[in-house]
């Protein structure tokens, strides 16, 4: 699928006299298409809910978007809690999916009425130590070993993978939890990242609903929702085709009816916790040449780095790249695209084909509306990007502002050389 960026080059001149380049760019209206999408593909189920996972784009601007739509929040930390609590999302509209997890945040989970998701056996006696008691409504985390495969593709090795507990520890978990007095039951298993297929939901449902046939038969708890978790991917390439949500909802919807409602199940919610398929594609990375320079290779220098965008250089991950203005120019030379971190990994593309880019030029890097801004770091003190909705009117909302030395060296607060450093 030809790959465009959601902003014209018009919009964008504008944009960047009030707030310079680099940050992310956001796209309201697309997230709203998106989410309302995902609403519609699993309208058949009563109690279906997406709980947006807070680490792929911590941004309480962009979550109050999904709220509208009745989405919740899926929390694995302390500050995302706290972060969820500050915008009004409390009680059962929180998913509290961690693991290895300290004990107060399963506290501030208990605390706010979140819906605990226990990844391990051991963490019943730890919550139950930690809050004084086991909640009425739990979940636990699911991971059934081996490989994840659609027919011969692997699509994930579960059995390699740190979460959950095993089939034997979910039956003696629902067991040891029933009589420690919960009543309403939760079974949540994330086995593959970045799907780009419509299989790969299904095909969990499958083995979620099948292990939940299972452990009511076993046990005789009432299994009040299946968690499919996040993990439906976006096409960051060219030639990949999108997932299509009202496919991946019907191929849901048909295990629902072959699986649980013969089980007498029939009233079991679908929970989700996507984060990816939320933002991603409704994200860009706005940045500006500003060097080229011509040794063994050709590079264009930005005025990003790996501090806003780290996915290339911790993943090798590919992420299309539009120079803005140029979009019907030959894509006829070959560079490699840099930050300016001391890490020779600091590249956003190499070897990548583009029009020739001039210094000033503003590049989009596309798909970076998930686990973008969030998994930035301060490596060689660059400070982060700020963060700017383009709104549906097309005017455009500073979200987030840029970091200054101020916050880079706010830790340092409390020592006299630290007030000197903010104080400059
Ligand atoms: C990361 C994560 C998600 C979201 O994953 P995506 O790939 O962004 O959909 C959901 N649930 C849990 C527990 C996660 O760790």
């Amino acid at each position: 699928m030809k790959k465009e960026p959601f902003v014209t080059k018009e919009q964008l001149d504008e944009i960047v006299k009030e707030f310079p380049t680099p940050f992310h760019l956001y796209d309201e209206r697309g997230i709203r298409e998106n989410v309302k999408a995902l609403n519609e593909a699993f309208a058949w189920n009563q109690g279906f809910k997406e709980y947006f996972a807070v680490k792929a784009t911590p941004n309480p601007f962009l979550i109050q978007i999904l709220r509208e739509y009745g989405c919740g929040c899926d929390c694995s930390s302390y500050t995302e809690l706290m972060l969820s609590d500050a915008i009004g999302v409390r009680g059962g509209d929180i998913m509290f999916s961690s693991n290895d997890t300290p004990a107060e945040e399963y506290a501030l989970a208990d605390k706010l009425g979140a819906i605990i998701n226990l990844d391990d056996i051991t963490h019943i006696d730890f919550l139950e130590k930690t809050i004084g008691h086991i909640p009425e409504t739990i979940s636990c985390r699911y991971n059934p070993g081996g490989l994840f495969k659609i027919s011969n593709d692997i699509m994930d090795n579960p059995g390699d993978s740190k979460y959950g507990m095993t089939t034997e520890q979910m039956l003696e978990a629902f067991k040891i939890l029933k009589e420690k007095g919960a009543r309403d039951f939760g079974i949540h298993a994330f086995l593959a990242s970045n799907t780009v297929t419509n299989d790969y939901y299904p095909m969990l449902a499958k083995v979620l609903f099948q292990e939940a046939v299972r452990l009511q038969k076993e046990t005789g708890v009432h299994i009040k929702f299946i968690n499919l978790s996040g993990g439906i991917g976006i096409p960051y390439t060219p030639d990949q085709e999108p997932n299509d949500i009202r496919a991946i909802g019907e191929g849901v919807r048909k295990v629902y009816e072959q699986v649980l409602i013969p089980a007498g199940m029939g009233d079991v919610a679908i929970y989700t916790e996507l984060g990816r398929y939320m933002l991603g594609p409704y994200g860009c990375l706005v940045t500006t040449a500003i060097h080229e320079k011509h040794t063994h290779k050709e590079y264009i220098g930005v005025d990003a780095s790996a501090v806003d965008l780290i996915r290339p250089a911790m993943y090798g991950a590919y992420h299309h790249i539009t120079v803005m203005g140029k979009e019907d120019k030959p894509c006829n030379h070959q560079y490699d695209v840099t930050g300016s971190l001391c890490e020779n990994n600091d590249k956003f593309a190499i070897d990548r084909m583009l029009p020739k880019v001039a210094k000033g030029d503003y590049l989009i890097i596309h798909d970076t509306g998930a686990h973008g801004y969030s998994m930035g770091y301060n490596y060689n003190g660059k400070l982060k990007s700020a963060e700017v909705l383009l709104r549906e009117d097309g005017t455009a909302q500073l979200i987030r502002r840029a970091e200054t030395p101020a916050d880079y060296f706010a830790t340092f607060d409390c020592f006299e050389i630290g007030k000197k450093l903010i104080q400059k």
